[in-house]
């Protein structure tokens, strides 16, 4: 994907790390100019209003959102914080009403980043546009769908694009709402270097307790900013009861979160580096020790072929497997970092002798 804009170039005078907060849906005006009341009381304005307009229920009959009539309230924020307000659109319709009430913000929810028609016709919708989106990841781990999302608003003009992390569904692992991958959002933003990541602990979590010690992983892992899911009465909340704060909650969680500095904006560092050139110094080592690694497997592959074996033998697979682990786990590697470890550089050995097979010679009989 061709370059696009970081949020501090969105025009809104927005910055990282980015504080989004405001209530899962937009219920009354009075509900609006509650939480704003409060946030300015507390001291605690975020730097983006958030807020669900329309709601994508996984089950019919629970409150669906206020529909466009709430896009009028977010005058009161205007009014009340003087900041810019984001909500979420799931079809070319919501698109299109959005930009009528001129909202600054857009996100793509998980459950529609899922399906490339809707993404692909809220992007027509946006097209000749230059409102900023951001993309939820979708409801399963799959980093091309999410990708794909980013992809198509690009493809219209949009780019102002950042992407938001908030779990997957798990259909065993119940500590989470919808469980963190750190990996995917990490890898979303090296593949695409300058992608912003946001942070959604409360979807994350979907509980008041826990969501300080996510949102703070994820400042630890260098994502770029959070969304909190905030409201004045939570529990009385028409969507997402238990997973909303208080703004006087809001505020102590915020206070809470060491927020680290990202590299870019620091004064070189003598020490850190020469512990990077160390690094540096290492990987080089890393890297001729697999070369010559797989020059050994190729001769193997060569010895196999001669003798009319199969590339896999799983006996072998096993001990090495084994042995490895047992090593790397003394010298306080983590058991499943030594197997994907092992995982990858043997598979990537089966298919060098693989094709050392289908591209030989004919042996002579
Ligand atoms: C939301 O932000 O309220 C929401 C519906 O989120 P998600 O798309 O992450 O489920
Ligand atoms: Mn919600």
């Amino acid at each position: 994907m061709k370059p696009h804009k970081q949020i501090k170039d969105w025009g809104l005078g927005l910055s990282s790390p980015l504080i989004i907060a405001g209530p899962c849906s937009a219920e009354t005006p009075e509900q609006i100019e509650q939480i704003c009341k409060e946030m300015k009381e507390e001291n605690t304005v975020p730097q983006l209003f958030r807020a669900g307009i329309w709601k994508p229920r996984t089950r019919p009959g629970s409150f669906e959102g206020v529909g466009e009539e709430g896009l009028k309230w977010m005058e009161i924020v205007r009014h009340h914080l003087n900041i810019p307000i984001t909500v979420e659109v799931g079809n070319a319709a919501h698109a299109e009403l959005a930009l009528k009430h001129k909202v600054d913000v857009l996100w793509i929810g998980a459950r529609t980043t899922v399906n490339p028609f809707a993404v692909q016709e809220i992007a027509e919708a946006l097209r000749g546009s230059d409102v900023p989106v951001m993309v939820k990841n979708p409801m399963n781990p799959d980093l091309d769908l999410w990708m794909g999302a980013l992809e198509r608003m690009h493809a219209v003009g949009i780019d102002k694009l950042a992407a938001i992390h908030r779990g997957f569904s798990d259909a065993y692992d119940k500590r989470f709402r919808n469980k963190p991958n750190w990996s995917m959002p990490i890898h979303l933003k090296r593949v695409w270097q300058g992608m912003e990541v946001i942070n959604d602990p409360s979807h994350i979590v979907g509980r008041r307790d826990g969501l300080l010690e996510v949102a703070q992983r994820a400042m630890n892992f260098g994502l770029d900013g959070l969304m909190i899911e905030t409201h004045h009465d939570p529990d009385k909340a028409w969507s997402d009861a238990k997973q909303q704060v208080t703004p006087k909650a809001l505020k102590q969680m915020i206070q809470s979160i060491d927020f680290k500095e990202p590299l870019e904006n620091m004064k070189p560092d003598e020490r850190l580096q020469d512990l990077r050139r160390a690094v540096d110094h290492l990987d080089d080592q890393l890297l001729d020790i697999l070369q010559e690694r797989f020059a050994v497997i190729d001769q193997i592959g060569t010895h196999k072929r001669e003798h009319h074996l199969t590339v896999f033998q799983s006996n072998r697979w096993k001990e090495v497997m084994e042995s490895r682990t047992q090593k790397g786990v003394a010298k306080q590697l983590s058991e499943k970092f030594m197997k994907e470890l092992l995982y990858c550089i043997h598979e990537e050995s089966v298919k060098r002798q693989e094709k050392q097979l289908r591209e030989a010679e004919p042996l002579k009989k």
